[in-house]
């Protein structure tokens, strides 16, 4: 299992960092997207991600920095995936995602040689803004579906929590975070799977592949040809733990899902502010690297990633960015950045990573910054 992080800024999308979006890919090499801002279809065209390969998008919220790719996106699937009968494209996110997803594939008559759907996440009354009613827009998708629309659920919350997705391997839920319209987080989970069978262990015992193998695997004691009682546990592994991924959209305030977030194998926080900027981070609904720190030490989450970082925070420059830099300077020729500014004021990502690290000081929690075309394992956990 490998996130693929194709957009870590927030806002809007440059020639050097583009806007939130998230791969997910699993051992069979599907992959799901989390957010898909403006010019997602690039950098997945940029990354490993084969674009047939996308099976599932689920959008945080619908800021433009988290949404305005997916049209694009959906398009340039349909050049992907005709030789896929069965396939069918699942979109989940607030109320207004299928409303926003179907008039602009219609409006634009874009034709799609497969089908969709639209499962909308219910916001609670209390997540809306005060102003919420001040914007005379509907929510709700009320005329006709696109041609290739497929009717999708309605999910609300039950005790706070919204069940998105279950199959035999792998469930996704959700819940609320604070931020200026209504904001989900994304928790993925892998079902824990039985430990190995020692194959070699049951022959010399003397019992030989056959139903015994399938007996002892379902948790029963079996009996050796020498009348010896073999128990599981003498011949299978330990349990190999499903891994736990929290993707949060954007938020300063994620405690009302800190439950589910729990012991998550990894948390991918949004930190769009360094610390002293802490004021302006929380009034535009955003978090600073110590108050992701700060909620992955109370989460108990083993790993921290931190990315939607404001445009003014520039990548570390690569040694032959320094030495030009460093000739540029000798010869009087100062380089300006792209707001035309002296490149001393510039800020790095790295002073975002200092900030979280000193928040996790001795603790038992890593954490990294994000970076367009990052990719990150995350092994399984097998428990001694
Ligand atoms: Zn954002
Ligand atoms: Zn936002």
């Amino acid at each position: 299992m490998q996130l693929i992080f194709l957009g870590t800024a927030s806002c809007y999308p440059t020639a050097h960092r583009a806007v939130s979006c998230t791969g997910l890919r699993f051992e069979d090499g599907f992959v799901w997207l989390f957010d898909c801002g403006e010019g997602s279809q690039v950098q997945v065209q940029k990354s490993s991600i084969r674009p047939s390969r996308i099976t599932k998008i689920f959008i945080t919220h619908l800021h433009g920095d988290h949404l305005f790719g997916i049209s694009g996106l959906i398009c340039t699937l349909g050049n992907q995936v005709m030789d896929r009968k069965d396939f069918v494209l699942e979109l989940y996110g607030p109320r207004g995602l299928r409303r926003y997803v179907r008039e602009v594939l219609c409006l634009s008559r874009s034709p799609l040689p497969f089908p969709f759907r639209v499962h909308e996440l219910i916001p609670m009354d209390d997540q809306l803004p005060r102003n919420w009613s001040s914007w005379g827009v509907t929510q709700e998708a009320t005329g006709p579906p696109h041609p290739q629309e497929l009717p999708g659920r309605d999910i609300c919350a039950e005790n706070g929590v919204w069940e998105v997705f279950e199959d035999d391997s792998v469930s996704v839920q959700a819940g609320r975070v604070k931020h200026r319209v209504p904001t989900f987080g994304y928790v993925i989970t892998e079902c824990t799977r039985p430990g190995k069978l020692n194959v070699e262990k049951l022959k010399e015992l003397g019992v030989k592949p056959g139903p015994l193998y399938a007996t002892i695997k379902g948790g029963k004691e079996i009996t050796s040809p020498a009348g010896h009682i073999i128990f599981p546990t003498d011949v299978i592994g330990p349990p190999i733990h499903g891994r736990k991924i929290t993707i949060l959209g954007d938020t300063y305030n994620s405690d009302q899902m800190l439950d589910l977030v729990r012991n998550s194998d990894v948390l991918v926080h949004e930190a769009t502010l360094e610390d002293s900027m802490k004021e302006k981070a929380i009034e535009n609904g955003h978090s600073t690297p110590s108050m992701a720190a700060e909620y992955a030490l109370k989460a108990d989450v083993r790993k921290l990633i931190l990315y939607h970082f404001s445009q003014r925070y520039k990548s570390e420059p690569t040694e032959e960015e320094k030495l030009l830099e460093k000739q540029a300077s000798g010869t009087g020729d100062q380089t300006l950045d792209e707001e035309g500014s002296d490149d001393k004021d510039v800020s790095y990502v790295s002073i975002l990573l200092s900030e979280a690290s000193s928040a996790l000081e001795c603790s038992n929690c890593s954490v990294m910054v994000a970076e367009d075309l990052l990719e990150v394992d995350i092994p399984r956990v097998i428990s001694t």
